[in-house]
């Protein structure tokens, strides 16, 4: 099956948002075995949304489309599709009452252009939105298959998952549906892993294997065609047992989850707490642990201790340490156990992380950008400490360092 993806929106042309929709679905696609063959980008205006439609109507089997669902006069895209097919706009009332019961809710007057939110076509199917107003809508056409999807990236992911999916599964000429599973992996790299698997990469026909790496994350996704989802995991299990026993050490999720959210869920899940202690992360260890719901159960604070002054006064870091010939410095070993040690005994967590370090873009203190102690503390067990040398920029390197944590406390929490 062809795709074309259009993705309306004049803020999109004029470079204001970055079309990670377009990207998204894309991605997806592939996952589903749909080929998407063309990505349009048209600004708010009926007449060039109907012209965009008209040209991948000529050359795709499925056209998806993102944006212009809004309630206002520059939300064009259900006009525009309406036009295209020659069918009316209606009202789907189910989307209507959720509408009028968000503003009720809230007891905020509704204005008439809230309606177009429930805007559908006649004789389409509805996809509900979970996480919004505006619903979606899916239609069948002259063969081919039209998907209006809402622009809010919150709002199309989770419409795209749980409806637009189902329907284009049902509604795709494909003798049989294509399944696929992902495979999350931790502590090792995009090369490492393809290293491990290639031959398994290269001789693939069903299921196929296809790696991903996103910013320091590895996922490896299977997928088969089958009729049933079972016949298809059936088809996987050989070709997923090699890969466990090739790098089952790393595997830390068969979903795709970040290990973030893995971590927090298994200290919830054994009853543990946690602790951080950060300098060169700044904090960005507790933000991605705090950002996961639940995570108040675990994680007791952290201490964001940039200066020497700090980590000696809050943690308990010994000067000795921190200043002096021959002492080791902020950016050492020693330093990040102490600061794991003094965080977890103030904060008396099972649990403490503790990272220092340089995250660049120049050296500190004759140590080079990217050098990171992380040091974990646990109760009943020596903290132990790793160094990381670490690259990209500031940011990245903050990230990967964060991740480094999350990796150590997965080790040990499995
Ligand atoms: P709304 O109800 O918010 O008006 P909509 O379905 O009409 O939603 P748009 O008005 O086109 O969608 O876009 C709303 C917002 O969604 C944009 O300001 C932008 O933040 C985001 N957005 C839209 N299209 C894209 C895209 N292709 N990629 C990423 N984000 C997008
Ligand atoms: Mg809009």
């Amino acid at each position: 099956m062809k795709a074309e993806i259009i993705a309306v929106g004049t803020e999109l042309l004029l470079g204001q948002i970055v079309n990670t929709n377009a990207q998204f679905l894309a991605e997806r696609c592939a996952g589903i075995g749909i080929d998407v063959y063309f990505q349009t980008v048209v600004g708010d205006n009926v007449e060039r949304i109907r012209s965009a439609l008209r040209i991948a109507a000529g050359r795709a089997d499925v056209i998806l489309c993102t944006g212009g669902l809004g309630p206002t006069l520059d939300d064009l895209t259900r006009d525009a599709l309406g036009e295209h097919v020659g069918a009316e706009l209606v009202i789907d009332e189910d989307g209507l009452r959720k509408i009028e019961a968000f503003f009720a809710e809230r007891g905020i007057v509704m204005v008439e252009s809230n309606r177009r939110q429930a805007l559908t076509l006649a004789g389409a199917d509805v996809l509900p939105n979970d996480t919004g107003m505006a619903v979606g809508t899916a239609l069948q056409h002259d063969g081919k298959l039209y998907v209006l999807l809402p622009g809010p990236p919150r709002e199309l992911k989770p419409m795209f998952e749980r409806y637009a999916i189902p329907w284009l599964r049902a509604n795709m000429n494909e003798t049989l549906p294509l399944y696929s599973k992902s495979l999350k992996f931790a502590g090792i790299g995009e090369s490492g892993l393809e290293h491990a698997l290639i031959d398994l990469i290269e001789k693939q026909t069903d299921p196929t294997i296809a790696p991903y790496a996103k910013e320091g994350e590895v996922m490896i996704r299977l997928t088969s065609r089958a009729s049933t989802e079972a016949e298809a995991l059936a088809k996987m299990a050989d070709v997923e047992a090699e890969i466990r026993r090739r790098v089952g050490d790393h595997l830390y999720a068969e979903e795709d989850v970040s290990l973030d959210a893995v971590v927090v869920r298994l200290l919830r899940e054994r009853g543990a707490t946690l602790a951080a202690a950060e300098s060169c992360t700044g904090g960005l260890f507790a933000d991605m642990v705090t950002s996961h719901s639940g995570s108040s159960e675990a994680f007791a604070g952290g201490v964001v201790c940039y200066s020497n002054a700090v980590k000696q006064s809050l943690l308990g870091v010994p000067a000795s340490l921190l200043a002096g010939d021959g002492a080791p410095g902020a950016v050492s070993a020693e330093t990040a156990a102490a600061m794991a040690d003094g965080a977890r005994a103030r904060l008396a967590t099972t649990f403490a992380v503790a990272f220092t370090g340089v995250a660049g873009p120049g050296p500190a203190d004759g140590k080079p950008a990217g050098l990171v102690y992380l040091a974990v503390a646990q109760e009943g067990r020596p903290t132990e400490v790793r160094e990381l040398k670490l690259s990209g920029s500031r940011e990245i390197v903050k990230l990967r360092a964060c991740r480094a944590g999350f990796y150590e406390l997965w080790k040990r929490l499995k």
